[in-house]
Order: structure tokens, then C-alpha cells, then sequence
């Protein structure tokens, strides 16, 4: 007998029938003689529905009270799917992040998980009961109510599945795993049976959107192993871990990010502190800045360019704007019609070679590169945005992962 976390996204649970379809599964893991708890999100769009109702009435509602908002949903979830469970004859009790002990610190619609309380979980695993936890919420130290995050639900399971000490965490979703590419891009992606939390982590980051990025990065500091499977189909998923089995590819897979802008800041003065003055000024605004590119300088002035999600490029514009004068920025030149594509894979560190297979590819395909930027696991290319599948196919192709 085992202890199981097994987390149900929002399409899994959107309407009754894919309730019991859920149930059971749940059930048929209680009934293999396993202790089970089951983290629920909210229904299908009701997370957005909420949020567009709260601007029905408020310009800017406190943080506060949105966390009451947005929290109703996975409580809506986890009745819905225990009801359901009873119905079939199981023993189980929902119960909100704060009946389960998730306590968080104060940060509204983005806190993060202090410590969880266990007694309350672990009295109900002891009476049998299955336990439907809601995710995405907990409460602080004043007993308000606090959100995880957009897609935090799966930071919630895996934070159960550390305090637990679970032999496993499933996150059961509408995709049965992590592919190689998006398979609606690339024909012959094909699913990982395995990948490591370095390399999940840098997907994650690039748009593969499986994942909510704090569990992944939960699941590796505290070595809970995940499964990212399917709630429609039986089968293995891809399981997420420190170490996988050493296959012979060279990368783990090619990802995506139409989301970038690219800023570029011409005619800077070629002298110290431009760049920190730079940087530090867009920390403080807390916009995060990916691929950064320095020119050579000439005649005194130098270029730099960079890019951030294009949900940052106005704020980045404004703040740059205001540097502008003191700095001596001669223009800003702003533009979001790039993609970024990358290469993903731990095998890169030890195999010489890899990029220049990616540049080729490239080439091969006519494919102009504007920025590259790499780290240990990834290298990244920026390029123009209606060439964004074109490159994935292309780079999937020439590695023949
Ligand atoms: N319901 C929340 C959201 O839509 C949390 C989650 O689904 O993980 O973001
Ligand atoms: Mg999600």
C-alpha cells in the first residue's frame, strides 16, 4: 500500500461526466489498496469567468478579496468530485487549502506555500477517506485566504506529495505527457517516457505550458518524481525526474515562444554603468529580461538589445523612456513579431556539436537567425515569428528525436 497524489486539471473536471470519469480513476486507485489525495482545479474556464466577473464591478479590486473570489472555484471541484465519489459508494471528504494546512505567506494571487499542517490529512487517510484537496490556495497567518498563482493547482500537489512523503504524484491533464515538440506543429513528435526536472523546467520557461513551473522546481528540491499523464486514456505518461535513462538523443525536445518582444536601445554611451543602469531599473519594474545582446562599440556609443514576454514590452518601453534623457538613449525600437525557438536537452553538455546542428538546420530551411543566447541544457534563436513552425519542424528533423 502506497500514498498517491493524484491532481486533476481544470478540462479533466469540467462537467459531470468528466467528473466520474475522474472519480473513477480515483477509485480504482483507492480500490487497488492505496491511500489516496486528490488535488482538484477549478472547472474549465471558471478561474477566467470569475476574474471577468470581479471587473464587472470593480476597476481594481484589493488582491484580498480576489483570492476569495478565485479560490471558490476549486471548491466548487472538490465538492462536485467527492459528492460524486460518495455516490459511487467511496468514503471521501473535501477539503479547502486551509482544512488541508496549506499555509502561505502573505503575497495575494501569487503566494507561496510556508508549510503544510499534515495532522488534518493525515487523520482522514487514517479513517480511510480519500481526501479532495482544493488546489491553487491556502491561507496566510491573519486566516486570509491566499491564491498560488495562475495554474498553481499543480505547486499544491506536488507541496502535498512532499509533506506526505507520496510514492507518487500524478498530474492528470488533457495531453498524455511531455512530446519531443508540440505535436500539433511537428508530425512526428513523438512522448518522452522520462525527463529530468532541469530539462522540464526549461520547457516549462519556453512555452510548453505542461506544467506549472514552481512545482517542477518544488519537485526538485524536494526529489518527488511526477507523472504528467492523461484523465481520458489509460496509459503511462512521462514521468519528471532527477535522472532518466541515458538514451542516445542528443536533445529532449524543440520548443516554441511566439509570447517575446524584442527592445533594442541604439546609441548608448560606450561607458560603465549603462548596462546596470539598464538592468537594475527594469528589475525594480520587475520585468524579466531573457536573451540580452551587446554591440561593439564605435564612435562612443554602443547598442543593446534584449527581449521579454510581450506582456512586459510596455512596461519596459515606459520605464526606458523615463531613463531616456539621463542616459542618453538615442531611440528605442520595440517589435514582437519573433518567435524564439529552443533546444532542450541535458545529453547537449557532453555532445559537441549541437548547436552547429541547429544553425544548420536553420540554414538548410532559409531561416534567418537574429539573436542566440545558451545555457548548460538550452541553446535558443530568435527569429522571425512566421518562421517559428517552420524552425521547429526543421530542427525536429535534423535531430531526429
Ligand atoms: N484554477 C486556477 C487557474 O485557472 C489554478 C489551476 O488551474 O491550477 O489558474
Ligand atoms: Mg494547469
Amino acid at each position: 500500500m502506497s500514498l498517491i497524489v493524484q491532481k486533476f486539471g481544470g478540462s479533466s473536471v469540467r462537467d459531470a461526466a468528466r467528473l466520474k470519469n475522474v472519480a473513477r480513476i480515483v477509485a480504482d486507485t483507492y480500490e487497488a489498496g492505496n491511500d489516496v489525495v486528490v488535488v482538484v482545479s477549478a472547472q474549465g474556464d471558471t478561474t477566467d469567468n470569475l476574474i471577468a466577473m470581479a471587473s464587472e464591478v470593480a476597476a481594481k479590486p484589493s488582491r484580498r478579496e480576489m483570492d476569495v473570489l478565485m479560490s471558490t472555484g476549486e471548491q466548487i471541484s472538490a465538492a462536485l468530485l467527492t459528492m460524486t465519489l460518495n455516490e459511487m459508494g467511496f468514503p471521501a471528504k473535501s477539503l479547502t487549502g486551509w482544512q488541508a494546512g496549506f499555509l502561505t505567506d502573505s503575497n495575494h494571487r501569487s503566494a507561496r506555500i510556508r508549510r503544510i499542517s499534515k495532522e488534518r490529512l493525515e487523520n482522514e487517510l487514517g479513517k480511510k477517506n480519500i481526501a479532495v484537496v482544493t488546489g491553487f490556495q491556502g491561507i496566510n497567518r491573519y486566516d486570509d485566504i491566499t491564491t498560488l498563482g495562475r495554474g498553481g493547482s499543480d505547486t499544491s500537489a506536488v507541496a502535498l506529495a512532499a509533506a506526505l512523503g507520496a510514492a507518487r504524484c500524478q498530474i492528470f491533464t488533457d495531453v498524455d505527457g511531455v512530446y519531443t515538440a508540440d505535436p500539433r506543429l511537428v508530425k512526428t513528435a513523438r512522448k518522452l517516457s522520462e525527463i529530468t526536472y532541469d530539462e522540464m523546467l526549461e520547457l516549462a520557461t519556453l512555452g510548453a505550458q505542461v506544467l506549472h513551473n514552481r512545482s517542477v522546481e518544488m519537485a526538485k528540491r524536494y526529489n518527488v518524481e511526477i507523472e504528467v499523464l492523461s484523465s481520458l486514456e489509460r496509459k503511462p505518461g512521462t514521468i519528471v525526474k532527477e535522472v532518466v535513462k541515458v538514451e542516445k538523443m542528443m536533445i529532449t525536445g524543440v520548443a516554441k515562444d511566439d509570447k517575446v518582444a524584442r527592445i533594442a536601445l541604439v546609441g548608448l554611451p560606450d561607458k560603465p554603468g549603462v548596462a546596470f543602469k539598464v538592468f537594475s531599473l527594469l528589475a525594480s519594474r520587475r520585468v524579466n529580461v531573457d536573451i540580452i545582446l551587446q554591440s561593439i562599440g564605435r564612435d562612443n556609443t554602443k547598442d543593446i538589445t534584449f527581449t521579454v514576454a510581450d506582456s512586459d514590452k510596455q512596461i519596459a518601453i515606459d520605464a526606458l523612456t523615463e531613463l531616456s534623457p539621463s542616459l542618453g538613449i538615442k531611440e528605442i525600437v520595440a517589435d514582437d513579431m519573433i518567435s524564439k525557438v529552443s533546444i532542450v536537452g541535458a545529453g547537449m553538455e557532453s555532445n559537441p556539436g549541437v548547436a552547429a546542428k541547429m544553425f544548420e538546420a536553420l540554414f538548410d530551411a532559409n531561416i534567418n537567425i537574429h539573436m542566440i543566447s545558451t545555457s548548460e541544457i538550452k541553446i535558443s534563436v530568435l527569429i522571425d515569428k512566421e518562421l517559428g513552425s517552420k524552425a521547429v519542424t526543421a530542427i525536429h528533423n535534423a535531430f531526429e528525436v
